[in-house]
């Protein structure tokens, strides 16, 4: 009895599996059959690149969490813009030259520029890292080079914002990207129009001398009701919300969002370093276009090294009075030898740990930090990694396995995928796709995870990220039947 139970329940279990679909194979399922595709790409002994680069350039990347407006902007539009103002470039300095006079070397047009081919391509290469790599010149370090080209373009970038945030939509969409949030520029109020010159020196030099939280809390509290009592610092911030609204104008759409992020230079005085961060506090706090507060410039600036503790606390202190307003540090874009082992020891730990950094920048020197397991862990629960694998490279020369991109994986602290300066690195979202897999490998799966992470992380409202991410999950649903297609097409 019990064994034509048992065969009853074969014959049933049999009839069962017959009458049921077969399992969804991959060919038949477009999630499956895009993820095998992009395991093809890696078939070879070497990584399908050209593949990588279709299936990225195709792939919905979500948004762009560290981008810097001016950094984002290729060279050649910066020479359109400077012809359009009738200005010069001056062929010693490659620097912009406002008007005709004064000048010590030969000034040309851009179009007599550009006529000269030898003219033309030093230029690039000063305003980029354009052939930086692919030929032997004279050339400046990396970092050098890098952040210098923020100096060649500066006198421009900003009068062109309209134009620009336009022309980094339009790449935006190029790419299937849906979201950007640009860190813009400072505010731009200078601490010596609310102090005299005896004042910003006090207040530099007690600042750079206090060596407790309180001790900072207390100075900022000064400066802070010194604000606080000028209608002409809220007007200021007011202008420029009021700016930036009229250059947003028209930038969101039904499928893309742009936001904003301003911030302090690390490299400038103390004063004038909190004045920017109190003043893009305000900002976020009256407009939604900005969404968050960050920090900005070369770490390894012998300043910014030696204030480093100093701005984390004027962090602390702004967090403990705005708690609600969210701020991405750039932290960490440091390496062994670019300066002493000392000071690779605790810059993303103070950025998460004293700071609260929401997203870290960079993260770069984390396996150096004396605190790097607690910091893994802390990072897990209450923060996300912003990877910046071309920039990383170029300024800072880590790439591949030596890049802490795989610890940070392997613990599980949310990673985001993103560009850094486009412009000045001349390449794209796609491509910071395209290092990640072919470098690491990581699965379908795990980079779809990194593309809604640059959504769920980002400083847009709730309602705003579930409509981002509804319009992610259709954009999916296209791409991935677009890759089973091409996936039948390919022998
Ligand atoms: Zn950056």
């Amino acid at each position: 009895m019990r064994y034509l139970q048992h065969l009853s329940l074969l014959v049933l279990l049999s009839l069962f599996i017959g009458c049921t679909p077969t399992p969804n194979l991959p060919q038949n399922d477009d999630e499956g059959a895009t993820s095998a595709l992009y395991e093809r790409t890696f078939e070879a002994n070497i990584p399908n690149i050209a593949l990588q680069n279709l299936f990225f350039t195709q792939m919905p990347k979500g948004g762009d969490l560290h981008h810097h407006y001016s950094g984002s902007i290729y060279a050649e539009t910066y020479l359109e813009w400077v012809k359009n103002n009738d200005w010069f470039i001056d062929t010693c300095s490659f620097k912009i030259v406002k008007a005709k006079g004064g000048e010590t070397c030969k000034i040309v047009t851009v179009d007599q520029l550009i006529a000269d081919d030898t003219l033309y391509r030093k230029l690039l290469m000063l305003w980029s890292d354009k052939d930086f790599d692919n030929h032997s010149h004279n050339q400046l370090p990396p970092d050098s080079n890098f952040f210098n080209t923020f100096g060649y373009f500066s006198p421009i970038s900003d009068q062109y914002m309209d134009v620009g945030l336009n022309i980094i939509k339009q790449r935006a969409l190029n790419e299937n990207v849906s979201y950007i949030e640009s860190m813009l520029s400072r505010i731009g109020i200078n601490s010596s129009e609310f102090f005299n010159t005896d004042e910003v020196k006090m207040f530099n030099n007690e600042l750079r001398h206090a060596t407790t939280q309180e001790e900072v809390n207390a100075l900022l509290d000064r400066i802070s009701a010194v604000y606080t009592r000028n209608q002409a610092f809220s007007a200021k911030v007011q202008n420029f919300v009021t700016e930036l609204e009229r250059r947003h104008e028209g930038i969101d759409t039904a499928n893309f969002t742009m936001r904003y992020q301003t911030y302090a230079i690390r490299v400038l005085d103390p004063l004038q370093v909190y004045t920017d961060l109190l003043a893009g506090y305000k900002a976020v706090l009256s407009s939604p276009l900005i969404v968050g507060v960050n920090i900005v410039a070369p770490e390894n600036n012998t300043v910014a090294i030696n204030d480093y503790t100093l701005h984390m606390r004027m962090f602390n202190y702004l967090v403990s009075k705005y708690p609600q307003v969210p701020h991405s540090l750039h932290a960490g874009e440091l390496t062994i030898g670019m300066v002493e082992p000392k000071e690779l020891l605790f810059h993303i730990t103070q950025a998460r740990k004293i700071a609260g950094a929401n997203r870290i920048g960079h993260g770069v020197d984390l396996a150096y930090e004396k605190e790097s397991l607690s910091l893994l862990k802390e990072l897990k629960e209450y923060a996300a990694v912003e990877i910046n694998l071309t920039s990383n490279e170029f300024i800072l020369g880590v790439a591949g396995s030596e890049h802490p991109y795989s610890i940070y994986a392997a613990y599980g602290v949310p990673i985001i995928i993103s560009t850094d300066d486009s412009g000045v690195s001349r390449a794209n979202l796609s491509h910071e796709y395209v290092l990640l897999a072919s470098r690491y490998h990581p699965s379908y799966a795990t980079i779809k995870k990194y593309v809604y992470n640059s959504i769920d992380y980002s400083f847009l409202t709730p309602a705003e990220k579930a409509k981002v991410r509804a319009q992610l999950d259709k954009k999916f649903v296209v791409f991935e039947k677009e890759m089973s297609t091409l996936a039948k097409s390919l022998k």
